[in-house]
Order: structure tokens, then C-alpha cells, then sequence
């Protein structure tokens, strides 16, 4: 061990090693801090090469990699084991813009670039870097495209997936594989790049990406409307898209209890709406076409869908503040939900024509099993996608409710597959799920997956006991 550290220590130097338990502390669980592990060391190299000669290294020794990002992941996908044997492969250190280039509107940056700070550049040059999720501050690029995130523009712009052009990732033997190119098209044979996306760190290490980038829109209006039921939602969804096209970026929905959690948490937030209702939905739409054209669309169709009594209250952003304090409603909803307790998490989709059936459906199988629990249902609707999220009945023992994830979760999952849907629709497997996947995947699509794992890593080296 103490040989392998100083082979670490002298590929990497002092800057790029982490020993001491205490120092490797932060680095050994997850956001959630559900899940502690004890690695051997955590080893931050500063570039490509470094990785490789990491990975060569490691791969000599059979010594486990968990690579890590921003550490932002809700499924423990980042956190090692309690071994003390694994090394966490920490890639904030390759944070550069490589390239960014206006005609092809691509942007090349390596694996540890913050999302935020690659938006940043984006607008630097007048485009668009359209992923958005509220870990954005802290999340990192190589893992954004490793757990293929999605967040809140996906309606419009897909899933870290669409967004991906060109990889640049280093294997598991150590080799190097180049593929950072730019090219919109690209017919020779299998789509390699796309294998390691999702991979939450089972193949291979991300160092680098070619990515889309847009037009930047010149214009932003906001919404918060106010729904009787997620049925309307959907029936808003319809409207909103025949009424908007693909100018309607965001479609968010939040139930009344995410709301009542975020203004319980967040003292300063303002609810702009004079009642309480059962459903919110928060829409914009984005253009670079002007801000009036943008205004008078949402005016028009949301006024139409509260004539036709779709809508039951609606309150329109009239400034850049305004709107963000709009979002802050969403994006506070998680740390709303830490402040509040322990819940059961769920991350599901279903086919959007379905999303209200799920939801009334799976509420009742819960409250027959767990009396009292109190739902948490929010997210990317647009995208058919629900964070099913479920808290303690009021006055219960918090206890007694999280000893019995299992059967609730469980209640949750079924009820998805029962409506042909996903356990896991952004935020992956990682070691959280990655034992109920078995129920719902078949035994043809788990075998065709291990077959691509052993392919690439016939040690078994890459983030072992994540995914599979
Ligand atoms: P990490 O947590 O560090 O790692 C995630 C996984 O990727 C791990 O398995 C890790 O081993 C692997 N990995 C990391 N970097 C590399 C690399 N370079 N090469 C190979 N493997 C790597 N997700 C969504 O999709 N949509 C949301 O709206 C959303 N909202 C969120 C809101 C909050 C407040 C939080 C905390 C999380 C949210 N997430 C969301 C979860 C989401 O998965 C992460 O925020 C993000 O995509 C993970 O990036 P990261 O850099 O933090 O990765
Ligand atoms: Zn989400």
C-alpha cells in the first residue's frame, strides 16, 4: 500500500494526493450523506496524461478507481467503498475551456469543468450551453455526461446525451481514446462516445467533451400557473406546446407541499400567487427573437387556458428578478426537503400521457401500505419526469418510517414499470438501485451490460459495485 502510494504520490505530486483520512473526509460521501466510505487515498491529477498514467498504474495493481466529479450525484455512484482500498479519482483539477468555436457552435472542455462555469463561457461568446440543473454551481461536466443528467431545459434541448458531440476518455488499461470531434454527423460504425455516457464511471474515465452549443436567447418569460390537478398540468403541457412550439423551454411541476416546504425553509421567499392551490406549474419560454413577441405568446395562451378554466391563477415574471425568484421556488425544493428530514427519493418517469394516473394511482397504493405519508411529487414534466419524493406522516416516527424504504420504494418502482416506465429517469443506478434494476430490467438487457463491462474493463477496476 505505502508503495503504491508513493507510485501515486510520484505521478501526480503532493498537490494531486490526499491521505490522511480526515483530509479525504468530504470526499468519502455523498451529497445526501447516505452512503460513507473509507478510500486509500483521493488522487486529484491536473491532466489527461496524469489520468492515464493513473489508470496504467492502477491497472497494473488492480487497484479499484472511483471517479468523481462535483460529487453532487443522488445515488452514491461517487462514494467508494469502506475497504480503505479503492482510490478516488478526483477530476476537478482538468477544469479548462479548451476551445470554443462560433461556426461549428461547439465548446471543447475537459471532464472537471463546473457546469456553471461552462455556461459561463458559452455566454462569453453570445451562445448557449442549455444544461440547467440547481447543483449547476458545484456539478461538474464528467459527470453530468456520466450520469447522462437531464434538469430543467431538457424539453427543449434533450439530456447531456443530445449535447454530446465528441469524447476524450482515458480506459481502464490506461489507454488514451480520442475522440473529441466536433462532427454533427458521423456514420462509421458503433457510437462510441454514447457507451460512456450513463456509465456512471464503470468504463472508463471522461477527461474531455466536444458539446452543442445554441444560439443564446435574447429573450426569457416566466410563468408560475396555478392547476387543480397534474391532470390539467398535462392538458397545460398540450396547450402550451400547440400555443409556443419549441419556445417553451421549462415545465416544471410542483405539488402545494413542495411549495409550503420551500416558504417554511427559505423565509424570504414570497409565494406571488393571493391563494393556495393543489398544483404549480413553473413554464418559460426562451427566444432570440425580441422580449415582447415572447411576452404577448405567453400572455396570450395562458390567458386562453384560464378562460378555458385549465388555469386557475397565474402570475408572469416582469423582471430578470422576478423570474429568478420564480426559479428559486423549484430550485430551493431539495435542500427545502434536507431542512425538512429524512424522505424516501424516488426519481421515476412514465409516458407524460399517463403522469396523472401514476400519480393518483401510487398515492393511493402508498397511504393503503404507510397511512399518512405525505408525498413530495415534483419535477420535469414536460420530460415525464417525477421526483416522487415521500416524508413521515405528521407527528410519526421518522424512524419507523425510513426502516420501512424497502416496501415504500418498492410500492413506487412497481407502480412505474406497471405504466411502462423507468425507476431511474436522471439521477442513475450507483449503488442506491443498483440491486432493484434486477427486478425491472430483463435478463437479456443485464447480460448485454455486463458483456459491454467486461469489453472495456476485464479487471473489473472501474467503480466497482456501482451500476451493476
Ligand atoms: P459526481 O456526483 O461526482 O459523480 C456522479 C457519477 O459519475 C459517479 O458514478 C461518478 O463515479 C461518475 N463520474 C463523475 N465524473 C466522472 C468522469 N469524469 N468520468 C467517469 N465517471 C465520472 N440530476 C439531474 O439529472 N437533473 C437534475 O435536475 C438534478 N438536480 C439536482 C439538484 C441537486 C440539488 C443535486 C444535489 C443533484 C441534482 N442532480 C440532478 C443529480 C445529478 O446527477 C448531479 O448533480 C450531476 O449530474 C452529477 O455531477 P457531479 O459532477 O456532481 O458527479
Ligand atoms: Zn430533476
Amino acid at each position: 500500500m505505502i508503495q503504491l502510494l508513493e507510485r501515486l504520490r510520484a505521478l501526480v505530486g503532493d498537490a494531486g494526493l490526499i491521505t490522511e483520512a480526515q483530509d479525504a473526509a468530504p470526499y468519502a460521501t455523498d451529497w445526501r450523506k447516505r452512503y460513507f466510505g473509507r478510500p486509500l487515498a483521493v488522487v486529484k491529477p491536473a491532466s489527461t496524461q496524469e489520468v492515464a498514467a493513473v489508470m496504467q498504474l492502477c491497472a497494473e495493481t488492480r487497484t479499484a478507481v472511483v471517479p468523481q466529479g462535483g460529487n453532487t450525484g443522488l445515488c452514491g455512484g461517487a462514494t467508494p467503498d469502506a475497504s480503505g482500498a479503492q482510490i478516488v479519482l478526483k477530476l476537478s483539477r482538468l477544469n479548462r475551456v479548451r476551445a470554443v468555436d462560433t461556426v461549428n457552435n461547439t465548446i471543447t472542455v475537459e471532464a472537471g469543468c463546473v457546469l456553471a462555469d461552462l455556461q459561463q463561457a458559452a455566454a462569453a461568446a453570445e451562445r448557449l450551453f442549455p444544461l440547467s440543473l440547481a447543483a449547476e454551481g458545484s456539478c461538474e461536466i464528467g459527470g453530468n455526461l456520466s450520469t447522462n443528467a437531464g434538469g430543467t431545459a431538457v424539453l427543449r434541448y434533450g439530456n447531456a446525451r443530445d449535447l454530446l458531440l465528441g469524447l476524450e476518455v482515458v480506459l481502464a488499461d490506461g489507454r488514451i481514446w480520442d475522440g473529441l470531434r466536433g462532427l454533427r454527423k458521423d456514420n462509421t460504425g458503433y457510437d462510441l462516445k454514447q457507451l460512456f455516457v450513463g456509465a456512471e464511471g464503470t468504463l472508463g474515465v471522461i477527461t474531455a467533451a466536444v458539446l452543442k452549443l445554441y444560439p443564446r436567447p435574447r429573450a426569457r418569460a416566466t410563468a408560475l400557473a396555478a392547476l387543480e390537478s397534474p391532470a390539467k398540468a398535462v392538458q397545460l403541457l398540450s396547450h402550451m406546446q400547440a400555443g409556443c412550439g419549441d419556445r417553451l423551454t421549462g415545465f416544471e411541476l410542483m405539488s402545494a407541499f413542495c411549495l409550503s416546504l420551500v416558504a417554511k425553509h427559505f423565509p424570504a421567499t414570497r409565494l406571488p400567487l393571493a391563494q393556495a392551490h393543489a398544483q404549480y406549474v413553473l413554464l418559460e419560454l426562451s427566444d432570440t427573437a425580441s422580449a415582447e413577441s415572447l411576452d404577448a405568446t405567453l400572455e396570450n395562451t395562458l390567458s386562453e387556458a384560464s378562460e378555458s378554466g385549465l388555469v386557475l391563477d397565474a402570475a408572469v415574471a416582469a423582471s430578470e428578478a422576478q423570474a429568478a425568484a420564480l426559479w428559486a421556488l423549484r430550485e430551493n425544493i431539495p435542500e427545502a426537503q434536507v431542512h425538512e428530514g429524512k424522505q424516501i427519493k424516488h426519481d421515476v418517469s412514465v409516458p407524460i400521457s399517463r403522469i396523472a394516473e401514476y400519480i393518483a394511482v401510487t398515492d393511493a397504493e402508498l397511504q393503503r401500505a404507510f397511512p399518512g405519508v405525505r408525498m413530495l411529487t415534483f419535477g420535469h414534466l414536460g420530460d415525464g419526469n417525477l421526483h416522487y419524493n415521500i416524508a413521515h406522516p405528521e407527528g410519526g416516527s421518522e424512524e419507523a418510517f425510513i426502516a420501512d424504504s424497502a416496501r415504500l420504494s418498492r410500492v413506487v418502482h412497481d407502480c412505474a414499470a406497471r405504466f411502462g416506465g423507468s425507476i431511474s429517469a436522471e439521477h442513475g443506478l450507483g449503488q442506491y438501485k443498483r440491486g432493484e434494476i434486477l427486478r425491472y430490467k430483463s435478463s437479456l438487457e443485464m447480460e448485454l451490460m455486463r458483456r459491454i463491462k467486461t469489453a472495456l474493463d476485464p479487471q473489473g477496476i472501474m467503480n466497482p459495485g456501482k451500476v451493476l
